[in-house]
């Protein structure tokens, strides 16, 4: 529980003098997501930046250190019958806020709830001259110009080192259940659609080994109303299923082969690669596991709407993202020198041009 704030931006300034490239760690449970971390980058840890700074029960609001673990997070909210609702993967116990947030990472209720990045109302930031700033606030009416607390979603640490972030937090559902039931993958994507469309209390519509899986959550009455009109057995483990899927230990997970994650159109019709697949989101998030030729599953996630990266797996010293138009490659490269002018903070994780 401590600010180490003074620590890093001392350490940020002395990179700056030398010349030296930094690599934003800590326990680096995210370690295999994006490019390889330059081997001549010194870590610049925020492992002893943690702790909560305020936390509002009654508005809905915490705010928390970078380097907080989530699960220390998750446990405190859970004492006040709160959660976060998008839901964050984790990797492991060391996993934090900062990594979460700069990772972009939400969990199956994430269309329902909303990403982690919809949640965020205010960052803390050092920036590559060493500059503390803060963005966002901590209130949920926040209309303070340019929304730079969410461009941290998913900039893997390329923007700065995220000291602190405030976000909004939710009560924990009254009541869960999950209806299950085999369904071949031709059907599934129109099923899952057909049952997102309607005004029940759905919060995670997923296909996984050839059955599908609704979760209900809200008032007990709700649930159970909509789990008699609505077809599928009630599983009895059913939480444990939606826990494996968050922080993806189900076996689909497991092994060496590449795995590949589609953001694509939740109604798209899936791209033709045979071998496993996992389907999230009701659609909208694919997981796909084999080899496959980047520019190849390029045009395949663009036919269906959407991206595709290599999540985990293959050769990640080339790229592992989708491939950036010339136009969005300029103003991210803009942005990388107004906050990191001198290109310090983990060069090349995202794109090997940044
Ligand atoms: C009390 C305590 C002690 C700890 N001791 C240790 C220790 O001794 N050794 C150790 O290795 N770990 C330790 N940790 C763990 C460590 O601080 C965190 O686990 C680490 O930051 C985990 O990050 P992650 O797994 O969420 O993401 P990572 O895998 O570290 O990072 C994922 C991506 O996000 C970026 N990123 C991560 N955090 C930020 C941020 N704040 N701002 C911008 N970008 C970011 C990274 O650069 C990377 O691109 C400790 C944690 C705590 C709470």
């Amino acid at each position: 529980m401590a600010d180490d704030s003074e620590a890093l931006k001392k350490q940020i300034l002395n990179a700056r003098k030398k010349h030296q490239k930094l690599n934003i760690v800590g326990g680096g449970t995210k370690g295999f997501m994006g490019r390889t971390a330059d081997s001549d980058a010194e870590a610049l840890s925020l492992a002893e930046h943690t702790g909560i700074v305020e936390y509002h029960p009654v508005e809905l609001i915490m705010t928390a250190r970078a380097g907080t673990p989530i699960s220390v997070i998750e446990t405190i909210l859970a004492e006040e019958g709160q959660c976060l609702h998008f839901e964050p993967p984790r990797f492991g116990d060391a996993s934090t806020l900062g990594g979460t947030l700069a990772c972009n990472l939400s969990g199956p209720a994430r269309p329902w709830s909303g990403s982690v990045r919809d949640q965020v109302l205010g960052i803390r930031l050092l920036n590559g001259k060493g500059e503390h700033l803060r963005f966002g606030g901590q209130v949920m009416k926040n209309v303070a110009g340019y929304d730079v607390s969410r461009l941290q979603a998913g900039a893997m640490g390329t923007l700065g080192a995220i000291t602190e972030i405030s976000l909004k937090v939710m009560p924990i559902p009254a009541s869960s259940m999950t209806l299950v039931e085999e369904m071949p993958i031709e059907d599934v994507i129109r099923y899952m659609n057909q049952r997102a469309g309607e005004s029940k209390p759905i919060t995670g519509a997923a296909w996984v080994d050839g059955k599908v899986y609704l979760r209900l959550s809200g008032a007990k009455s709700a649930v159970e109303a909509t789990a008699e009109k609505w077809t599928g057995e009630v599983m009895e483990q059913g939480e444990e299923f939606w826990q494996q899927l968050q922080h993806m230990q189900h076996d689909f997970f497991a092994g060496d082969e590449p795995l590949w994650r589609f953001s694509v159109g939740s109604t798209a019709a899936n791209p033709e690669l045979d071998g496993p697949w996992l389907i999230d989101w009701a659609g909208s998030q694919r997981w796909y596991r084999g080899e496959a030729d980047m520019a190849q599953i390029e045009t395949m996630a663009q036919r269906a709407g959407g991206q595709v990266s290599l999540f985990r797996g293959g050769d990640r010293s080339d790229e592992v993202m989708h491939h950036q138009p010339q136009a969005l490659q300029t103003i991210q490269k803009r942005l990388k020198e107004s906050f990191d002018p001198d290109g310090i903070f983990n060069p090349g994780r995202l794109y090997s041009w940044l």
